[in-house]
C-alpha cells in the first residue's frame, strides 16, 4: 500500500490530535482486568483497563507514558474495541497486525485505525502501534503483564 502525501498528512493529524488528547485516558476503577504493556525499545509504557457486560467489552480505558504511535494508538483502540465482545476484539486485533506488518491487507474496515497503517513503512514503530492491543489482548484473557519483547 502505498499512501498518497495528502493522505499522510491527514493521518498525521489524527494521530497527533489523538497523542495530545487521548480519548479514554486515566484510570477505570472498578475495573474487571487491566493489563500492563511495556514496550523497551521505545520506552513506551502503558496499562489498559477494562470492564466487561458478559461477553462485551463496556468500558476500556488507559493510561500510560509513550510516544505519539503508541498512545495515539492506545486511544484509537479504546475508541474501536468498545462494544466488541472478545472474539471481535481479538479479531481486529489479528487483522490490524496484519495491516501494520506488512503482507497482504485484510478485506475489512478498520475505522480510524487506518491512520496507523502509515507504520507499515516503519517496522520499528509496529511495536509502538500495537503495544495497547498486546496489553488489551492480556485484560481479555485475565489481566498479566506484557511486553513487546
Ligand atoms: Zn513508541
Amino acid at each position: 500500500m502505498s499512501l498518497s502525501e495528502e493522505l499522510r498528512a491527514l493521518y498525521q493529524e489524527v494521530i497527533l490530535d489523538h497523542y495530545k488528547r487521548p480519548r479514554n485516558f486515566g484510570e477505570l476503577d472498578p475495573a474487571d482486568s487491566f493489563a500492563q504493556g511495556y514496550n523497551p525499545l521505545c520506552g513506551d509504557q502503558l496499562k489498559v483497563y477494562l470492564r466487561m457486560e458478559g461477553d462485551k467489552v463496556s468500558e476500556v480505558c488507559f493510561e500510560g507514558a509513550g510516544c505519539a504511535i503508541s498512545t495515539a494508538s492506545a486511544s484509537l483502540m479504546t475508541e474501536e474495541v468498545k462494544g466488541k465482545t472478545r472474539e471481535e476484539a481479538d479479531a481486529l486485533f489479528d487483522d490490524f497486525h496484519q495491516l501494520l506488518a506488512g503482507g497482504e491487507i485484510p478485506d475489512r474496515e478498520f475505522g480510524k485505525l487506518e491512520v496507523l497503517a502509515g507504520v507499515r513503512d516503519y517496522p520499528v514503530r509496529i511495536k509502538c502501534a500495537t503495544l495497547a492491543w498486546h496489553a488489551l489482548r492480556s485484560a481479555l484473557a485475565g489481566g498479566d503483564v506484557v511486553s513487546t519483547e
